[in-house]
C-alpha cells in the first residue's frame, strides 16, 4: 500500500489558528483578493523560481489615515502606486477600501490574509515553486508587530515561519532594531531600508558597513541601460532585475532606475548615479 507523505506544518490550514479566527471569518470569495501579483518586479521573480505576491493599500494618508509613518515629501509625490494598474480610478478605490477594512476591522482582514496566503502556500506546493510575500508593495506598516488576532501574540509574519516575507521601509529605528537582531523580527523577515531624500550620506554609509542594504532611486538611467556597478565606494545591485531581496548581498546599495514621477522629481528623492 502506498505510504501518504507526511504535510509539512503551515502548508496547509493550520485548524489550530482557523478555529481562533471563525469569529471574524468571511468566505474569501465574498471579497476581492487581498494579494496581488500585478507588480512587474514581483512578476519577474518567477525567472527565479518564485511567485511574490503582496498588498497594495493606499499609501501615505490617501486612505484618510497615514500608513507611511516616515514617509518624506519626496517618496510620497513620486510612491509607485500610480504605476502600472494604479492609474486607473477603480484601482484606486479598491486600495483605498483594502487600507480602510484594515483599519476598522482587522482581525477580519488578518482572517482573510491568512486564508489566502494557506491557499497560495498549498498550490506553490503542488506547483512546485516557491513563494515570497511583501505586505508592503505600497505602505510601511510594521507587520511584525502586529498580532493575527486578539487570541495570538504572533504576527502573521511568526505564523507562516517557513515562508520568506521581506519589505523595504523608510523607518530609521525600525530597520536599526532589524539589524540589530531584535527580537520582534523573525527569521523569515528581510528589510531593505529605503533612502529618502532627507537621508544623510553618512548614515546611509552606516547601513551599509553594518551588512544592511538600502534601496536607491537613480535619475537618467534608462530601462535599457545598464545599472552603475559602485556608488559612494559600495556596491550597487541591480533593483529592477527582480524584487527578490531577501537574495541580495549584504552591504549594498540596491540601485533602481526612477519610474513614474521620479523621473521628474525635484525634490532630491531620486539622486544622480554620478553625484
Ligand atoms: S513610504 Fe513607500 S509606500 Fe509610502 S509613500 Fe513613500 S514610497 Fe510610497
Amino acid at each position: 500500500m502506498k505510504t501518504k507523505k507526511p504535510i509539512k506544518p503551515y502548508y496547509r490550514f493550520n485548524n489550530e489558528v482557523l478555529k481562533s479566527l471563525d469569529e471574524n471569518w468571511t468566505r474569501a470569495s465574498d471579497h476581492a483578493k487581498i494579494l496581488t501579483v500585478d507588480n512587474q518586479k514581483t512578476i519577474k521573480g518567477a525567472k527565479y523560481g518564485y511567485k511574490t505576491l503582496g498588498i497594495h493599500f493606499a499609501p501615505f494618508t490617501l486612505s484618510g489615515q497615514n500608513i507611511c509613518p516616515w514617509a518624506s515629501k519626496g517618496c510620497a509625490a513620486a510612491c509607485l502606486n500610480t504605476a502600472g494598474r494604479g492609474i486607473f480610478e477603480s484601482i484606486q478605490k479598491a486600495r483605498i477600501k483594502k487600507t480602510q477594512d484594515f483599519q476598522t476591522n482587522r482581525n477580519k482582514f488578518l482572517a482573510r490574509l491568512y486564508r489566502e496566503i494557506s491557499n497560495e502556500i498549498r498550490a506553490a506546493e503542488k506547483a512546485k515553486i516557491k513563494l515570497a510575500f511583501r505586505l508592503n508593495l505600497t505602505s510601511d506598516l510594521q507587520f511584525e508587530k502586529i498580532a493575527l488576532n486578539h487570541k495570538s501574540e504572533q504576527s502573521i509574519i511568526h505564523t507562516f515561519k517557513d515562508i520568506q516575507f521581506y519589505d523595504y521601509t523608510k523607518g530609521k529605528r525600525r530597520y536599526e532594531a532589524y539589524l540589530s537582531g531584535a527580537d520582534s523580527f523573525p527569521k523569515n523577515y528581510h528589510l531593505t531600508y529605503s533612502r529618502a531624500e532627507t537621508s544623510k550620506l553618512d548614515y546611509l554609509k552606516g547601513i551599509l558597513k553594518k551588512g544592511g542594504n538600502v534601496a536607491v532611486a537613480f535619475q537618467g538611467i534608462k530601462k535599457d541601460e545598464p545599472m552603475i556597478k559602485t556608488y559612494k565606494g559600495y556596491p550597487v545591485i541591480d533593483g529592477d532585475i527582480n524584487d527578490l531581496r531577501f537574495k541580495d548581498q549584504r552591504g549594498s546599495w540596491i540601485g533602481l532606475r526612477s519610474k513614474g514621477k521620479a523621473k521628474k522629481d525635484k525634490t532630491g528623492f531620486a539622486v544622480n548615479p554620478k553625484s
